[in-house]
């Protein structure tokens, strides 16, 4: 049956009006929650309950990260305004300030560990059974590998398939140990150092993991679920205008990414090619029009530049990224107050002549 012509324009109307622009989850990454551990990776117990008290009384829903693969893996709808928590390395300061006040919430979170060095015994780490603790109360402890190596590196000499096979024994063994320790081990990995590369993202895809980077932005529907973002907080970022900005973001509807040399050869990776500086980053939007406001910045170098294109935008660094790990970050004003599109992309460069740089 037609609906009468003012009352289909009516319907269409609520529709556009009740549809959230583009519902987008924001996973929080966390190390230390501690004053007096480095400042670069850590927040203090004060700025961590002024963050979980924003969420609270800005009624964001806390999910857990399983529950929100889960979501992605279906293709479902993701809910608006909602936040998973992680912490990384599994720091005793975890257990000591941030586990108190979340249990006393009721808030899932998840703790990446390598169980190397909960098994060394760092007097720094969680033990297991301070994990199992935090299990009982909701916690999920899942996989950061064994080593905390740089993974994407090969030693030298190393082809492929014995690069495969260490890797892959280094995610095997922390998964058996987590298992074993805990009764349970989501397929759930955070890349070490947020390095991946696109033998490393299969390599995981293979496994049946979801894995997490450090490249910042909100998870929208159909992201990879081998380069999921987070934003990391600790050093300068944190302060409560940068939170609620971050935890507010909305996933920039894409269609597609690519990466491209300077000369428009595709890129097959986040790692460039020695030839390579100003890579550009080449983004499909999902509805054209969309790219009007769209300003992107490059670590350390501020604004840079972006051309339209018929069907979205380029993105590119007007200087060479420094060696190391950069990243271009895009926003975007949406429909609604204080709300930002906001999206991400790792780069990783390697030195002139092609060998890695020391981590600082
Ligand atoms: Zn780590």
């Amino acid at each position: 049956m037609a609906l009468p012509r003012f009352a289909g324009f009516a319907l269409v109307l609520i529709l556009l009006v009740a549809a959230p622009a583009a519902p987008a989850v924001v996973v929080l990454q966390y190390h230390h929650v501690d004053d007096q551990t480095p400042a670069i990776t850590s927040v203090t117990p004060e700025r961590f309950r002024q963050h979980m008290d924003y969420l609270q009384r800005h009624d964001f829903e806390v999910v857990s990260l399983p529950a929100l693969v889960a979501l992605l893996r279906a293709q479902r709808p993701l809910p608006d305004r909602a936040v998973a928590l992680t912490f990384d390395d599994g720091y005793i300061s975890v257990y000591r300030h941030a586990f108190p006040l979340l249990r006393q919430k009721g808030w899932p979170f998840t703790v990446f560990v390598n169980p190397a060095a909960i098994d060394a015994g760092s007097g720094q780490l969680a033990s297991w059974a301070q994990l199992r603790e935090m299990a009982a109360a909701g916690a999920v402890v899942a996989n950061h590998s064994d080593s905390h190596g740089h993974l994407i590196r090969r030693r030298p000499g190393e082809g492929r398939r014995d690069w495969e096979k260490r890797v892959g024994s280094d995610i095997d063994a922390a998964q058996t140990r987590i298992a074993a320790q805990m009764g349970v081990a989501a397929k759930l990995f955070a890349y070490p150092y947020g390095e991946y590369d696109t033998q490393l993202a299969r390599l995981l895809g293979r496994r049946g993991y979801a894995a997490f980077g450090q490249h910042s932005g909100p998870l929208g529907s159909g992201a990879d679920l081998q380069a999921l973002p987070r934003f990391p907080f600790g050093g300068h970022y944190g302060d409560l205008q940068d939170f609620a900005t971050k935890v507010n973001s909305l996933a920039l509807p894409v269609a597609g990414r690519q990466l491209l040399a300077e000369d428009g050869r595709p890129l097959a990776d986040p790692v460039l090619p020695q030839d390579v500086g100003r890579p550009q980053l080449s983004i499909t939007l999902a509805q054209p029009g969309d790219h009007r406001g769209v300003n992107c910045f490059a670590s350390g170098q501020g604004r840079i530049e972006v051309r339209r294109t018929d069907e979205g935008f380029v993105a590119q660094a007007g200087k060479p990224l420094p060696v190391g790990r950069s990243r271009y970050n895009c926003t975007r004003a949406s429909a609604q107050a204080g709300r930002f599109y906001w999206l991400s992309q790792l780069f990783i460069r390697k030195r002139a002549d092609g060998s890695w740089y020391a981590e600082p």
